[in-house]
């Protein structure tokens, strides 16, 4: 069984996940991301990230204008508030002149893929692929036990 050493392990490289090793930076930690994998075709696909989202994406490093190739600029929203016969609109846009005012629609699993690509780029951060299947000792040190293809990887 491996032994390792990381300063934080994080559980699941989705947008959280992703977030939370970006916005780790400041503290010159080692940063491990542990995630199994999706599968992208059993999960409902369209995903759409606020103007807030897209701000704290930014801000974080991780979405530079290059990344998201493919999503759909989102203004606003329109509801239909009549009967089926009745197509009158309500325009509820963005707020304008906010450092972001834009959101952005895309595939999920697009998200997730140039979103773990961006986190694969930070100098301090390491990805793994298995699942966390135990946490010992809370404290220090603690102990993570990965698992992948059958195998267990002791981390700490
Ligand atoms: C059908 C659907 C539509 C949605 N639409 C929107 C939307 O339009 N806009 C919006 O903002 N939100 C939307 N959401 C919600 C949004 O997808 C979630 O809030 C967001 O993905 C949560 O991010 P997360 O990183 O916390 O979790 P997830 O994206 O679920 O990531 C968690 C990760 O942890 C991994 N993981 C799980 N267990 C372990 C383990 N033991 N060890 C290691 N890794 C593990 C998983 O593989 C996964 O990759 C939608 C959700 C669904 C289901």
């Amino acid at each position: 069984m491996a032994h390792i050493d990381y300063d934080v392990i994080i559980a699941g490289g989705g947008v959280a996940g992703i977030a939370a090793a970006a916005a780790l930076e400041e503290f010159g930690w080692s940063v491990l991301i542990v995630e199994p994998g999706q599968h992208a075709d059993r999960r409902l696909a369209g995903e759409l990230i606020h103007p807030p989202g897209v701000a704290a994406l930014t801000e974080l490093g991780l979405f530079r204008g290059s990344c998201f190739n493919g999503s759909v600029p989102i203004r606003g929203f329109i509801a239909f508030p009549g009967t089926e016969n009745d197509l009158s609109e309500i325009l509820l846009p963005y707020v304008e002149g906010q450092s972001c005012d834009r959101g952005l629609a895309m595939d999920h699993a697009r998200i997730r893929t140039d979103l773990q690509a961006a986190a694969k780029a930070l100098p301090y951060v390491k990805t793994l692929r298995g699942r966390v299947i135990g946490v010992e000792n809370l404290g220090s040190p603690t102990s993570v036990a990965v698992m992948d293809s059958g195998s267990i990887l002791n981390l700490s």
